[in-house]
């Protein structure tokens, strides 16, 4: 479980280490985790039963818009809780969430859950949901990324970079940020090496040139924003030998995405599936590559459009309960998400398995049929190849379900003969005859949490 030492906040004590309360938790979580993780399924699914009674009778006594639904639907929580209850429970998708807004407050939370912090979703596309951590939330939050840190066995004393979202002014290039440790995950558990960030607003060049200069050996990003770098790296002939891996957070990240990221900085790559309204909900195992659900923290269900459990292998709208916090208790939340689970690891863990996340809802295409579909893009390099003129930067927006929008960050700006050719080509792939306008820019903006989105759809299905 641990490859090092815990510090020991004891004089003249190093082993075995006595670490200090905070650090204590932590283990004590831990060592938790390091045991449920190989549970059979049963027995996992009594233990997320317990906690699930617990948040529900929270949930129905404090949280108006519990109290509301429940009554609506004429559901009252048996004493003995199955996960057939949890399944008549209403879904709440995001519109209901966004509406819901104070309702879904509890309005007598707990004490020793801690102090409340309010946050809301980007909502690149869309109104933002508003949702709160607590204390313990966020000691939980810390749990997993620990156990991420874990299972892949990093060695905290390399050299960790993150090129991702800050506010503007903050780990600014070209020089970033510096910090002594990795930070609050791992600093006040084990000893740590030191850690550099930079602002995602970073051009290409200005990153490569940081990443030269801090010589990671394990780097995070956002997977569009690597893939640019690989492109960019291979170009100018650079690579990073001292990197061992890359851990991918924000965004989907495709099949083909994950193998230009692998062989472009010649290193491993780990894949993080959270949310905003949630933190972890599955991560990659470190034996297979499947993404395990972290049921310690969440239930999660793959259900169709009827409602219906998907069995593994059939791709549905993943639906989350999470099961600690008390201030807004999400209860059968549409994240909107599509996954597909996969049958049980070869790795022996009993922790469900996510065979593969397709992407969000809203990022899905929507044909004149009514039918959504995940949108094939084409290949990378494709559009410079078929016109010789060299792309930077690429987004498709549906507009309507004739209408699609190219915005194209290009060396100059397309002739209508160029034009003509691609639009076969994305009409080909999209598999329709889509109307296809072209927008020539000089940047596509990210989200306002620095997420990139290849597709955006503006229909609703
Ligand atoms: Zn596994």
């Amino acid at each position: 479980m641990l490859n090092q030492l815990p510090l020991s906040r004891i004089s003249g004590s190093t082993f075995p280490a006595i670490p200090d309360a905070h650090a204590s938790t932590q283990l004590a979580l831990q060592y938790q985790l390091e045991s449920s993780q190989w549970w059979p399924a049963e027995v996992l699914i009594q233990h997320q039963l317990k906690q699930l009674h617990s948040l529900l009778q929270h949930a129905v006594s404090t949280v108006p818009y519990y109290q509301q639904l429940f009554k609506l639907h004429k559901l009252s929580i048996p004493n003995a809780l199955t996960l057939e209850f949890l399944q008549q429970i209403p879904i709440s998708n995001r519109s209901a969430v966004q509406s819901a807004d104070n309702q879904l407050a509890s309005i007598d939370l707990p004490a020793d859950h801690g102090a409340v912090e309010f946050s809301t979703t980007s909502g690149s596309t869309g109104r933002p949901v508003k949702f709160a951590r607590t204390a313990l939330t966020q000691t939980l939050w810390l749990a997993f990324a620990l156990r991420d840190h874990l299972w892949h066995a990093r060695d905290f004393t390399g050299k960790l970079c993150a090129i991702r979202w800050f506010p503007a002014g903050v780990a600014s290039p070209p020089a970033g940020a510096h910090h002594p440790t990795w930070g609050n995950i791992v600093a006040p558990i084990f000893a740590s090496g030191q850690s550099a960030s930079l602002n995602v607003v970073a051009t290409l060049p200005q990153q490569i040139a940081w990443l030269m200069q801090e010589k990671p050996d394990y780097l995070v990003s956002f997977p569009s924003n690597l893939v640019a770098l690989c492109h960019y790296a291979t170009t100018q002939n650079i690579s990073l030998p001292k990197l061992l891996e890359v851990r991918t957070i924000g965004e989907t990240l495709t099949d083909q995405n994950r193998s230009i990221i692998q062989q472009g900085f010649n290193a491993k790559v780990v894949d993080i599936y959270s949310c905003e309204e949630a933190g972890y909900l599955a991560l990659q195992c470190p034996e297979s590559g499947h993404y395990h659900v972290q049921s310690e923290n969440v239930i999660l269900e793959i259900v169709d459009k009827n409602g219906q459990a998907c069995p593994p292998g059939k791709a549905g709208q993943v639906l989350i309960t999470t099961l600690h916090n008390y201030a807004t208790p999400l209860i059968r939340y549409e994240v909107g998400d599509i996954a597909t689970f996969g049958e049980p690891c070869t790795c022996g863990r009993g922790l469900p398995v996510i065979h593969k996340i397709h992407g969000r809802k809203r990022n899905r295409l929507i044909l004149p049929s009514g039918e959504n579909i995940f949108p094939y893009l084409g290949e990378h390099g494709e559009i410079t190849r078929a016109t010789g003129v060299k792309l930077h930067q690429f987004q498709c927006i549906q507009h309507t379900v004739q209408e699609v929008e190219l915005k194209l960050v290009m060396d100059r700006d397309l002739t209508s003969e160029e034009q003509a050719k691609i639009t076969i080509l994305m009409q080909q792939h999209l598999g329709y005859p889509f109307q296809i306008t072209y927008s020539f820019l000089s940047d596509i903006a990210r989200s306002s949490t620095g997420k990139f989105e290849e597709f955006i759809s503006h229909v609703s299905a």
